[in-house]
């Protein structure tokens, strides 16, 4: 997992996801309620559903008035709020549960007809219609009428083109004008189907790839303290890679650049080495159980491990490159080929080599990890 960086436009992504979604309107796929496509509208909506005669619930009813409150104040928080605000909601809706103020928590649930809170909620927060991609009108495109703001619109402004959770497939969107073609997944940290009222809050929805959003983090029960968040930090803070050879000799070999006959280790049982995540020096006690909580979800270790070749291939450069080899290629090629010594290290290393370029491509947290651990030039 690495850190998702928004840069100094974080404010500029988050004015403009609740000004679309709270005040304009989102997508609503097949829905077609164009006079309730705003939340504002679609919290108006639950409040006189809710005060009918017929379907009167003033538990439920009172949930979507604190939503308006204080000139939509609640309402704010969630969409906009930084994870350790998310979570306060969460203590806070629990709170107001447990005092009989909203109804019960098991009325969130999804399913069951009876459980009304959980379908009045999502009615509002609407993750089914955000995520829908809309038909396409060739006149609204010709004249110029922008699309409604929708998971597409979303992913392209925050430009996340690797999974942050498992840094190894790429996430790109890509539109062809109106029309969305490829983006990535929206992992839902705090789990939508325990909390309906996060759906599409910003902080909320961390852009992954399938496999890690569907195939193995899917409706796990995340929280601040027991992992790691995305927006508020990385594996990289916290562990690194190491590589471990059974045959220590060829391990010192490797570190000392001693080329020796590596071929079977390389090119027979891959048997011969494993790989490990290890704490970095300093890090708490508090924050390692997270890291190793989070990691394990995403089975980070077994994955990696499949990626053999690729360490084969970083194991190698470690007893290839050294500083000459490096200054042959600036004096050759230096202004011709590459730009300058770090156009030549990221070629030599097949991947960005700086930390803040950890989101740049996949698999660079491991690549930088080998070339410190095996005395790389980077
Ligand atoms: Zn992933």
């Amino acid at each position: 997992m690495f850190k998702i960086d928004l840069g100094k436009n974080s404010n500029v992504f988050l004015d403009n996801h609740y000004n679309r979604l709270v005040e304009n309107s989102f997508t609503l796929g097949s829905q077609k309620i164009k006079n309730e496509s705003s939340l504002k509208k679609r919290i108006d909506n639950r409040i006189q559903l809710l005060k009918s005669s017929l379907t009167s619930d003033p538990l439920c009813e009172k949930f979507f008035q604190d939503l308006k409150k204080d000139n939509y104040k609640w309402l704010k928080i969630i969409i906009q709020g930084d994870p350790k605000q998310l979570s306060k909601v969460i203590a806070n809706v629990k709170t107001r549960i447990s005092k009989g103020v909203y109804p019960n928590i098991e009325y969130m649930k999804k399913g069951d007809p009876d459980k009304k809170f959980g379908d009045h909620i999502r009615y509002v927060f609407n993750y089914d219609a955000f995520i829908t991609k809309p038909k396409i009108s060739k006149s609204k495109v010709k004249a110029g009428i922008p699309y409604k703001y929708d998971a597409y619109k979303l992913a392209e402004a925050v430009n996340v083109n690797v999974c942050p959770y498992c840094n190894r497939g790429f996430t790109f969107t890509l539109t062809k004008g109106e029309e969305r073609l490829v983006r990535p997944e929206f992992d839902h940290f705090f789990d939508k189907a325990t909390y309906p009222y996060l759906a599409l809050s910003f902080y909320n929805l961390i852009p992954s790839c399938h496999i890690c959003n569907s195939g193995l983090k899917h409706d796990a029960a995340f929280t601040l303290g027991n992992n790691l968040h995305p927006y508020l930090e990385g594996l990289d803070d916290y562990l690194k890679f190491t590589v471990k050879l059974k045959d220590k000799k060829l391990l010192d070999g490797i570190r000392k650049k001693e080329i020796k006959d590596y071929i079977s280790l390389f090119y027979g049982n891959l048997d011969g080495f494993s790989l490990d995540l290890i704490h970095r020096v300093g890090c708490e006690r508090k924050n390692l159980r997270r890291a190793n909580q989070t990691h394990k979800v995403f089975k980070t270790i077994d994955l990696f491990e499949m990626h053999k070749d690729l360490i084969v291939e970083m194991l190698q450069s470690a007893l290839i490159y050294n500083e000459s080899l490096i200054q042959e290629y600036i004096i050759n090629f230096e202004g011709k080929l590459f730009r300058n010594r770090e156009d030549i290290l990221r070629f030599l290393n097949r991947n960005y080599m700086k930390k803040e370029d950890l989101s740049k491509r996949p698999f660079s947290k491991i690549n930088q990890d080998i070339a410190v651990e095996f005395g790389i030039p980077y």
